[in-house]
């Protein structure tokens, strides 16, 4: 896969049915990097793996981060998010585990360093079963990207950037990173993205750039909109301005959730255009 410049500009996206249809969708956007999101119900048998493999070469397109969700995963608001994402419910966890761990391999054969997801929201207290459940598992999922020489990151937002300091602390692993999501600290209220980015900055090994509003206080459990990039509170320039300050030189990936396909490619390009000026 062809190098990368510093903070390259990148897309989020998920696998679609074709890899190369894909690719080229991306690409259409103007970039030609990206993580690759896989959803829940994919299979991952061997054929894919080529499919990508071969696509991603004919393509010169470079994968950063392979990016793992869940089969019933619901970002409707927060009791929903807490009830439903990531590695916390404990109905689910084996076949998450058993999921995370194929990702691992996947992105293993597609030549990619880093495997990211959303844990969901960690528990505060360290004596807490569930905060014990989810370390424990953290810990061997990071064990077997080892392996691989991957690193596992974990998608910043659902918790203050204290909160996730502790718990790196608590499962020590070195190869335990950040994928930091500026936009996902303010849509759960978990506090200022850029002084959290100064205190999580040693583990950052990759960002979405992403924007969006605090939640209604009046509505209790709601989640912030999000915003396409620049409209919303983060501050792009100041986003992009601290990135340069801590060191960071990977990536910038876009991400852009919304149901409404053609406004979100159109919403990227803008973002692509917005990113491209606050690089210069
Ligand atoms: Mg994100």
């Amino acid at each position: 896969m062809p190098a990368l410049k510093d903070l390259e500009i990148g897309v989020m996206f998920w696998a679609g049915r074709d890899p190369v249809e894909t690719l080229r969708e991306v690409k259409g956007l103007g970039v030609v990097c990206g993580q690759l999101g896989v959803p829940g119900d994919l299979e991952l048998t061997p054929e894919l793996v080529e499919a990508w493999r071969s696509a991603l070469e004919a393509e010169g397109f470079t994968v950063v981060t392979v990016f793992a969700s869940f089969v019933g995963e619901d970002y409707a608001d927060i009791p929903t998010v807490q009830r439903t994402v990531g590695f916390i419910p404990p109905a689910t966890r084996q076949e998450r585990e058993a999921r995370t761990l194929a990702l691992s391999n996947f992105a293993a054969s597609l030549g990619v360093g880093s495997l990211a997801a959303h844990i969901g929201f960690v528990p505060h207290d360290p004596a807490d079963p569930d905060f014990v459940a989810v370390r424990d598992m953290v810990r061997r999922v990071c064990d077997h990207a080892a392996k691989h020489g991957q690193s596992f990151a974990l998608e910043t937002g659902q918790e203050p950037a204290a909160v996730l300091l502790d718990f790196f602390q608590s499962v020590d692993r070195p190869n335990l990173a950040i994928n930091f999501d500026p936009a996902n600290m303010i849509l759960y209220g978990s506090g200022d993205p850029i002084e959290a980015l100064g205190m999580l900055a040693a583990h950052v090994v990759s960002v979405h750039a992403k924007d969006g509003d605090w939640p209604d206080k009046t509505k209790p459990g709601a989640l912030g909109v999000e915003q396409p990039l620049g409209r919303g509170a983060v501050g792009m320039e100041r986003f992009v301005a601290k990135l340069r300050e801590i060191g960071y030189r990977g990536p910038l990936c876009i991400e852009r959730e919304i149901p409404d396909h053609a406004q979100r490619l159109k919403d990227i390009r803008m973002g692509v255009e917005l990113l491209e000026r606050l690089r210069e």
